[in-house]
């Protein structure tokens, strides 16, 4: 459900949310992590982290378990202190950042008052949508509740010109179901059908929650998300972002649409006339338009009022929350019990006022002094780019040139951002957790609508100081490191570099990688989705993505679920190009500082180890299912595995040798970056 195109190092789940870290310092070889009676050139993974996978199976209230869980782990403890401190103070001044965040977390805390209220909080909501006479109100609801943060049918958001990057424009894209993708829907398999069956039957008990009997009440919700479902794009279509460039005048908007009234929506935005709009997936709002047509308003009222249970579920009273978690986190995750109350406030802050709590963050857990370390690694593995660039046999100069120019031309930023968005006018009061979070969607929405006819705010983060995870943003083109994961063990300022170039290394060169994958590579240094490729080198580099595709392809997860290759071959291609230029700066360094051997091992097998050691990782088959079908991400066995099986430098630290399973042949190795 993100809203901006952008690129993490890992799962970027939602636009807000997460986590945290404070770890110890990690100097060197995890040694204790490895199970050395495995031979490197047969599972490097298993070599690395076969003892640690035996010893740390999923905690109860988890459904994967990773070193992005531990670090997260450790941040939550520094968040638990500034939450509770701050849910004391409570003679703190009204509108100031203290009584913001304390009072979230006091209201999300207070078990006794959620449960004590029941559904009172979201009453005005239900009552206005029961009141609804006929589609036309249906549609000004709609955008109020979209402005709440309560998803129905579709979404809307403002970013990016995509192809004018320099200016702001509106979206419509699809959206509105309570399963987790469309291939839910629409996949034949019985443990598809067994999640459907269940999903329905979620409904049903949660209406009842509200005081529901409809017996209907489940198959006319369904009946509409399994529709939208089946006109929706797939995961692998919506990463080609030029199909869904559709850019319509206002008016022909109308005229496309007219049973989604679109004049009224953005009104009620207050957005009148707007130039142009870009409808990501026009087939999916031209079968909207029919449904709008052929079902009646009390069908469509039923879903709209799911979706508000939906969304309120998980901040209502214990039995609410419980419900929730018993479907999305239980069935769908594996997980088998909630986590503390605590961890779940943190998660509920997050969601609502994480940038203010970062704010408090990052003045207990950053020093600029890791930026300053990590910007100096970023400049050496920018130079081994370049030279990378340089050497490579299959591309022309003209290209490389051009790959020079948007090389050169990425922004960079650390920690955090250096001007804060201004929570000034969000109002957070006293009354109730679910009232907050409404007042707090509406203040983000008016702050996304205020962009529109405004130069581009190049300050954003589209991801939160706390959140254990970087990104690349083409429309920017730049990479960013968030201060959670400028810390052990991804970046240890004490750490050996061999390791450190390994682990934040390999991650500052696969966010680097994204601007030049299969699709990163379709925008030009200054943002814009314009090809800036000689027809040549475009056929090359596709030949070369296909054989990364069926690569994947052909790994499985539980025994029998294939990786997707093309929903992952952006993620692939940036691991592999991360990992081949970190290596390359590794070798640049050790040239003016030689690293000695240390417990047997050559700094360039500690810079594989460490590698490995990042993407060490246990999930439930819940999960792994769930993963496989929405995260563009290879499972992390694979991260390892598939990159290194292409890599000549792995093979040679190791003495790695034909006939064995890590080996592959010169001639089926890919060559990319
Ligand atoms: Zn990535």
């Amino acid at each position: 459900m993100n809203k901006h195109v952008l690129y993490g190092i890992v799962f970027v789940t939602a636009f807000f949310l997460f986590s945290f870290a404070i770890i110890d310092s990690q100097t060197g070889v995890d040694e204790s992590s490895m199970d050395k009676k495995v031979n490197p050139g047969s599972n490097f993974y298993l070599y690395a982290n076969g003892t640690w996978l035996a010893n740390n199976p999923v905690p109860a209230s988890e459904s994967k378990w990773s070193n992005f869980n531990i670090v997260t782990e450790r941040n939550n403890e520094v968040l638990k202190q500034i939450l509770e401190n701050a849910a004391a103070n409570t003679n703190a001044p009204v509108g100031s950042t203290i009584q913001k965040v304390g009072t979230f977390y006091r209201l999300f805390m207070d078990t006794l008052k959620r449960d004590a209220q029941g559904i009172m909080p979201l009453v005005p909501v239900y009552q206005k949508i029961n009141d609804i006479q006929n589609k036309t109100e249906l549609i000004s609801n709609v955008a109020e509740l979209h402005e709440m943060g309560i998803r129905s049918f579709f979404g809307f958001y403002v970013s990016q010109d995509l192809k004018n990057s320099t200016s702001y424009i509106c979206y419509l894209s699809q959206s509105g179901l309570g399963l987790p993708d469309r291939d839910y829907y629409t996949k034949t398999d019985r443990r598809s059908e067994e999640i459907r069956n269940a999903y329905k039957k979620h409904i049903t008990e949660s209406a009842k929650l509200f005081g529901i009997v409809d017996s209907n009440f489940a198959s006319d919700v369904f009946a509409i998300e399994n529709e939208l479902a089946r006109y929706s794009m797939t995961r692998t279509e919506r990463r080609n972002q030029e199909k869904q460039y559709n850019k319509y005048a206002f008016a022909d908007l109308l005229a496309l649409y007219p049973n989604l009234k679109f004049d009224l929506y953005f009104k009620a935005n207050k957005i009148s006339n707007p130039d142009s709009i870009i409808v990501s997936q026009p087939a999916f709002f031209a079968h909207l338009n029919s449904l709008f047509d052929s079902l009646g308003v009390f069908q469509l009222k039923q879903y709209v009022l799911w979706n508000a249970f939906n969304t309120s579920m998980g901040y209502l009273g214990s039995s609410y929350e419980r419900k929730n978690f018993e479907f999305y986190g239980t069935i769908l995750s594996g997980a088998k019990e909630q986590k503390p109350i605590w961890k779940r406030g943190i998660t509920a802050a997050n969601s609502v006022v994480g940038e203010l709590l970062g704010q408090l963050f990052v003045e207990k857990v950053f020093t600029p002094d890791s930026k300053k370390q990590v910007n100096e690694m970023v400049d050496l593995i920018v130079e081994a780019f370049k030279i990378r660039i340089n050497q490579l046999e299959w591309m022309s100069a003209e290209t490389k040139k051009m790959a020079l120019i948007k090389l050169n031309s990425f922004n960079r930023k650390f920690g955090y951002p250096d001007v804060w968005t201004d929570f000034k006018n969000l109002e957070v009061k006293p009354d109730s957790y679910l009232e907050n979070y409404f007042r707090a969607a509406k203040f983000s929405h008016k702050d996304m609508l205020s962009k529109l006819g405004k130069p581009i705010d190049r300050n954003k983060w589209s991801m939160l100081p706390q959140t254990v995870n970087a990104y690349y943003s083409p429309t920017l083109n730049e990479i960013v490191f968030p201060a959670a994961i400028m810390q052990a063990p991804f970046f240890d300022p004490k750490a050996d570099p061999a390791i450190n170039f390994g682990s934040i290394g390999a991650v500052i060169g696969h966010e680097l990688t994204h601007g030049f994958d299969d699709q990163g590579s379709k925008y030009g240094a200054d943002g814009n989705l314009k090809s800036w490729w000689t027809n040549e080198d475009k056929i090359q580099f596709e030949k070369r993505t296909q054989k990364l595709i069926e690569q994947y392809n052909s790994y499985k997860m539980l025994d029998s679920l294939p990786i997707n290759g093309a929903l992952t071959l952006g993620e692939n291609i940036a691991d592999f190009g991360g990992l081949t230029i970190a290596y390359e700066a590794l070798k640049m360094y050790t040239r003016k500082n030689p690293l000695p051997i240390i417990n047997g091992f050559t700094p360039e097998q500690r810079f594989f180890i460490g590698f490995a050691q990042v993407w060490k990782n246990n999930a439930r088959p819940e999960a792994i299912r769930q993963l496989i079908m929405t995260d563009p991400h290879s499972p992390g066995e694979y991260r390892v595995l598939g990159t290194l099986s292409n890599m000549p430098s792995f093979f040679e630290a190791f003495g790695i040798q034909k006939g064995q399973q890590m080996y592959k042949k010169p001639e089926e190795r890919v060559v990319i970056w």
